[in-house]
């Protein structure tokens, strides 16, 4: 298997995208550019200047898959097309008001629905933190005295989780909790765990999101696996790295306390490979969610499915990357028959802006991934070109 193969990597790709995706690539990969970009964004949204026109052709053509559900539609159909199965994620940032609460919590009620009727969705996703006003989570999981108007609001939010996890259970759809702030994670936990052991007991339905770059992950994985034995379900596991490093390194800084985050990458690829190892290693007690642009990391799951003997499409494993980065894994693998899925983000242009711009700046940061990216959508348009001449 070789994730190299551009041909099938971008196979879905028609040469207005490549050449848009080239440019895209070529422009992110200089920091400078990325952080001006970034200022002029915010700037243009403070004084409600329209951005749509320049970002809607490019960084958002690339990725993002509509406004609405219904928009996502024709790329959830062109993906299948190609073996790849698509998680719709609304990913707008509308601050933590109440209308922007009910908004994420009926948009989630909509996805779980879409995806019951569809089979090319096999997961429903959210953001717990789109469930709750930020400042109470944070005032709560600091552990500070909470007005009663908060302790109901933290209540409330758990209410949420509870009633999306059994929308998804009553619809038979298995549904991912995303993980963000170390600070908060530790409520969102043990919200998830009461979940899982709620839904969870013939298959997976609620989903656990671990960060493996925190020192702590490779532990409580265990841990949760021996509660899930002791209590009889099924434990579902999201693996990702983790999105927030410098923020949580800075933040531990700041306020004193022992940073979360493994030491080295070489320490976090290892978490995240150990926590592969363990999960397939007890298979019959998981279902598994990889979450990752990382070579050897997809390398080795499909390895580990070759030696345990797994059929490659059993359902009880997916891997996933996010809609517009890593074609080229997403399409082999899903080209050699294993189960692979695309986070396909919605929300409309104004609203998805600060996604785009973490997108923009983790393709930016990530030492290689956006030199990886650009070199096989060079070689693809090279490849192509010689087969027409
Ligand atoms: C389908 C999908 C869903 C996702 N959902 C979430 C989510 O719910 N929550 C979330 O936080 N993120 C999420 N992410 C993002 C993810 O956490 C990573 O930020 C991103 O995927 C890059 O990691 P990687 O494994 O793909 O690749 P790699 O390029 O191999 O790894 C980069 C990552 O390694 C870690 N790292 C880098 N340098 C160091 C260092 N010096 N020391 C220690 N660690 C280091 C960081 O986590 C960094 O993001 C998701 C990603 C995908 C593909």
């Amino acid at each position: 298997m070789n994730f190299d193969n551009t041909k099938i990597a971008f196979s879905m790709k028609s040469k207005g995208d490549l050449r848009n995706a080239k440019l895209l690539f070529s422009v992110i990969q200089s920091p400078a550019t990325v952080k001006l970009f970034k200022y002029l964004t915010n700037f243009a949204l403070k004084i409600h200047f329209p951005v749509a026109w320049a970002v809607k052709p490019t960084l958002y053509r690339q990725f993002v898959g509509g406004e609405t559900i219904e928009e996502c539609g024709k790329t959830v159909q062109m993906l299948k097309n190609y073996n790849v199965k698509s998680v719709l994620d609304f990913s707008a940032e509308g601050g933590s008001s109440q209308k922007s609460i009910e908004r994420a919590y009926n948009e989630t009620l909509k996805s779980i629905k879409y995806a019951a009727n569809n089979n090319a969705i096999p997961y429903a996703v959210f953001k717990p933190t789109a469930m709750v006003r930020y400042a109470t989570l944070e005032k709560a999981a600091r552990g500070m005295e909470l007005s009663l108007e908060e302790t109901q609001e933290i209540e409330k939010f758990r209410e949420r989780i509870f009633s999306l996890c059994r929308a998804a259970w009553h619809e038979g759809v298995r549904i991912l909790i995303d993980a963000e702030h170390y600070l908060t994670q530790d409520i969102i936990d043990n919200i998830t765990e009461e979940a899982m052991e709620t839904f969870n007991k013939e298959r997976a339905i609620v989903f656990h999101t671990l960060q493996m770059y925190r020192k702590d992950r490779l532990e409580y994985l265990k841990k949760l696996h021996e509660i899930a034995n002791e209590k009889g379900y099924i434990t579902g596991i999201k693996f990702v790295r983790g999105a927030y490093m410098e923020e949580e390194r800075e933040l531990a800084l700041k306020e004193g306390y022992p940073d979360p985050i493994c030491a080295t990458k070489e320490a976090t690829d290892n978490s995240y490979d150990n926590g592969l190892r363990y999960v397939m290693e007890n298979i019959n007690s998981f279902e598994l969610f990889s979450g990752t642009h990382n070579y050897n990391s997809n390398y080795l799951l499909a390895q580990l499915i070759e030696e345990k003997g797994i059929k490659r499409d059993d359902q009880r494993i997916y891997f996933s990357q996010l809609y517009g980065m890593s074609d080229n894994i997403s399409f082999v693998l899903a080209s050699q028959g294993y189960n692979v899925c695309k986070y396909l983000p919605y929300a409309p242009v104004r609203e998805v802006l600060p996604y785009l711009l973490r997108r923009a700046e983790e393709n930016t940061s990530m030492a290689g991934q956006t030199g990886r990216e650009l070199k096989l959508i060079k070689d693809e348009i090279a490849r192509r070109a010689k087969a027409h001449s």
